[in-house]
């Protein structure tokens, strides 16, 4: 190189350079001001997903005329809120549910004032990701259809990730920046898994409003019902690392920490609920994942390790504030 240049040619070409890396930085800066994965991560998937076809209505009994399953709300939560025993089979119905639930669900008395849940989400600093979407509507089944039902279900999941295989958890995973790290769930071209997702810290991501009708099970995607559950369940991710259990095989994942989750994630998950609520204006039935795909082969086990009672202390908590809250002022020009 130094041959064909001379030495003003150099120091030019070296000052050009300069302004171009200088040009190339600031470019990087803007981008870098957008979720860093957004510039490049898509999510959706590359080739058509299987058929799903059903054997039956589920576990508890989906209704595709009334849009539900079967019973009452606080019946349906009791068939719905239920995991897998160490058999790898789903558990028996509850037979009761915390009272928090059972005094509430489906129901519309009680349920928070918009202005006071906006008053709190700007004390906890996550009024820009909540607050603004408050006044709006949950999603609707049958994709949006102005004539049908809101959303009825809040179905909870966890991420059944990161494997650590064979590996003992590490000490750290309830702090640990990489596990709790939310930027791989987030996706550039809106095919995220969920509606939001809750790091061990207590972190949400945002990656669909609840406005936005979205499937995430494979039972909501059966071919039966042609796309008229879209939008009548929304759906919440707690990142719950996992490892090989024992008598499954080498590659499964079937073992969960000890507890399953931290306090930071079902005050979130409360807190969530609440938003999801006041929104459909009645309180929704909880989920797991597990019993609504539970007569689907390849069905999911989560969430694993759920604590009912601690979700329901957290929802306690959280209502407790709420009557002590003033509600937000409104801002008048
Ligand atoms: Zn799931």
């Amino acid at each position: 190189m130094s041959d064909r240049f001379s030495t003003v040619e150099i120091v030019r070409a070296a000052a050009k350079a300069a302004r171009c890396v200088a040009a190339i930085i600031s470019v990087l800066a803007i981008i870098c001001a957008i979720p860093a994965a957004s510039a490049a991560q898509t999510c959706k998937p590359t080739r058509a997903r299987p058929v799903i076809t059903l054997k039956s209505m589920g576990p508890c009994a989906f209704d595709l005329d009334t849009l539900s399953f079967a019973g009452e709300p606080t019946q349906q939560a009791m068939c719905l809120l239920r995991g897998f025993d160490k058999s790898r089979n789903l558990a028996p119905m509850l037979t009761n549910l915390p009272p928090v639930l059972a005094e509430r669900l489906g129901r519309s008395s009680a349920v928070p004032a918009r202005e006071t849940l906006s008053a709190l989400l700007s004390k906890l600093d996550l009024e820009r990701e909540f607050a603004a979407n408050l006044w709006q509507p949950v999603s609707r089944a049958r994709d949006n259809d102005p004539t049908a039902p809101l959303a009825r279900y809040f179905v909870i999941h966890d991420t059944s990730g990161p494997n650590f295989g064979g590996r003992a958890f590490p000490a750290d995973i309830d702090v640990n920046p990489k596990l709790n790290n939310l930027q791989p769930f987030w996706c550039a071209d809106g095919w995220a898994t969920s509606h939001v997702v809750i790091n061990r810290i207590g972190g949400m991501l945002v990656t669909h409003d609840f406005q936005i009708p979205w499937r995430e099970t494979k039972f909501e995607r059966a071919a039966r019902f042609a796309g008229a559950l879209k939008g009548l369940f929304l759906h919440v991710e707690l990142i719950q690392p996992r490892r090989r259990a024992p008598g499954h095989g080498r590659r499964n994942d079937a073992q969960a920490p000890t507890p399953g989750f931290t306090p930071a994630q079902y005050d979130r998950l409360a807190l969530l609920y609440v938003i999801a609520s006041v929104r459909a204006g009645a309180w929704l039935i909880p989920a797991f994942h597990a019993p609504i795909d539970g007569d689907i082969r390849g069905g999911h086990d989560d969430p694993q390790s759920f604590e009912l009672d601690d979700f329901a202390r957290s929802l306690e908590k959280l209502i407790a504030r709420l009557q002590t809250e003033q509600p937000a002022v409104s801002y008048v020009p």
